[in-house]
Formats: C-alpha cells, structure tokens, sequence
C-alpha cells in the first residue's frame, strides 16, 4: 500500500471492520478509493472509542502498547462480544437450528483465515444437540480431535463426558464448541489474532443454538466469551451473561487431569449451570 491514510480514515474502517466481524464477515476485496466515500467517512468522522482498552491479549496487554500496534500493523483490536444477540438469532425454529448451523459450517469451508490451519487435519466444528439448553465452550482442538473432526474426543473429552453424566444428562443433549477450530500447533494457547478470527463463528454458533446456559472450559474460553482477560478463580461460582446468555465459569477438563483436587470446585459450578436450568443431579444409588 503506498502512502499514508489519513487516522480518521483508518479509524472508521477499523469500525466498521469490527462491526463487520461481529457478523461474521470476514473476507473483503478492495476496490479504487472512491473520493465521496471518504468524503463521507470524514463527515461522519466515525472514530472508535479508546482501542486499546478492549484488548484480551493480556500476557503483553497495557492499553500504550496495543494502540501503538493498532497503528503500526493495521490489525483490528480485539473487542468486546457485543452484550446482546443479534434480532435474528431469535428468529430460528428449533426444526431450523441444523440447517442454520450448517450454514456456518459452509461459510467457514476450507478455511485459510489464520495461520492454524497450515497445521490441520480436520476442522473441528462441533458436537452435540442444535437445540441444547447447555452448552460447553473450550479452547481449541487437540490431537484427537483434530484426527476425529470432532470436539473433546481425547482424555479430556472423556472426563467432560462423565462431568456430563454427573449433570443427568447425555452428550448428544448438549453441544460443545470451541474458541478456535483448528488445533494450535503443540497444544499452545490460540494466539489472540487466531481466536478473534475464529470467535465469530463460535459466538454465531451460540446465536442459532440460543442455549440457555454456556459453560466456559477454562481461561481462554472464559477470555474470549466475556472479552476481558481475568484470573479464572475471580470468574468461577456466579453467572455471567453472554449475549444475554447465562455464563458460567470453570476449569478446563485437561487441567482437572492434572490436578484432580479441584474438580469438586468444578463441580460446584457446575452446579450452579444445573440450579439455572433446573436440573437435580440423578441418583447416584
Ligand atoms: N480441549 C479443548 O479445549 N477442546 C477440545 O475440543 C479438546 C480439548
């Protein structure tokens, strides 16, 4: 790109970049700079307030260093999931949910968004019930589920299977997703450009399925749901909203493996997702 463009300029597009990824539209071509439209754009002077404030990145987060890579890089800042679903999220008939999810699945295709998927074998979708009243959020795939196309199929996935059962339910009532959909090389955390291109499609997800309540597995699923980095014991035992969902926090099935001793405060939030959907643990007899 030659020249400079002018902050405002570059300020508007960044909000309207953001405004168009909260729909999930992410791929755009350019065309020759149309005069009256910038014209336009400067008139409105439709300028963002403070970028860097909505950061997740926190593990390099000060609100200095974001905006000065805002302006060297040209990236979108991460932000945060708007507060409330879209008008036509409520407009899906459960007969219709599949099908709208599938659409997803369409649109995301052989996806080349980010640098993740030069390591993938299968794109991890989803699992479970389009018209679950419960829905699990993790971080990314893992080798298994990157083998199987198929989300929490490992170890993990095993225990969130029987953290399941304790709930009275089965996994085919639920549905489960995660923050990316395809695997981070090594297992790492989803780099946070990696998450907020993946994310519009989980938060789409939620809009069609309209759960009633979403556990969060761990920090980066709490990260990118509530758009703010925290610790996750801060998080943990109340209900947060997403999207005027009900959010609950806790840990992740993979760190309940290596340190068992906390899966009875998992348990105890999980609990919490029970008492909102009204659910009684069954009988254990
Ligand atoms: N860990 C996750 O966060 N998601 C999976 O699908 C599997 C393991």
């Amino acid at each position: 790109m030659t020249g400079a463009i002018d902050p405002a300029i570059k300020q508007a597009l960044l909000a309207r970049l953001r405004f168009y990824r909260d729909l999930g539209l992410t791929d755009f071509y350019r065309r020759p700079l149309d005069p009256e439209l910038i014209a336009a754009l400067q008139a409105n002077s439709e300028v963002p307030t403070n970028l860097g404030a909505r950061g997740l990145d926190s593990e390099t987060w000060d609100t200095a260093s974001v905006s000065s890579t805002v302006q060297e890089n040209e990236t979108i800042p991460p932000r945060k999931p708007i507060s409330a679903p879209p008008a036509i999220a409520t407009a899906i008939k459960p007969a219709d949910k599949a099908a709208a999810l599938r659409l997803i699945l369409e649109d995301i295709g052989e996806c080349t968004r980010c640098a993740l998927h030069k390591g993938r074998n299968k794109l991890v979708f989803a699992d479970g019930s389009a018209n679950a009243r419960l829905m699990f959020v993790g971080e990314g795939p893992g080798a298994d589920e990157d083998a199987q196309g198929l989300p929490f199929v490992g170890r993990a996935g095993q225990l969130l299977n029987n953290m399941i059962g304790a709930m009275g339910l089965t996994r085919e009532e639920v549905y489960i997703a995660n923050v990316v959909k395809c695997r981070p090389p090594a297992n790492r955390t989803p780099e946070p450009d990696e998450a907020n291109t993946c994310s519009p499609f989980l938060f789409r997800q939620i809009d069609v399925v309209r759960p009633e309540v979403i556990v969060a597995l761990g920090a980066t699923a709490a990260t990118y749901l509530l758009g703010q980095r925290q610790p996750l014991a801060g998080l943990r035992g109340r209900v947060h909203s997403f999207r005027g969902t009900k959010l609950i926090v806790t840990y992740h099935p993979a760190f309940l493996l290596r340190d068992p001793r906390q899966k009875k405060e998992a348990w105890a939030d999980l609990q919490i997702a029970m008492r909102e959907l009204g659910l009684k643990a069954p009988n254990r007899g």
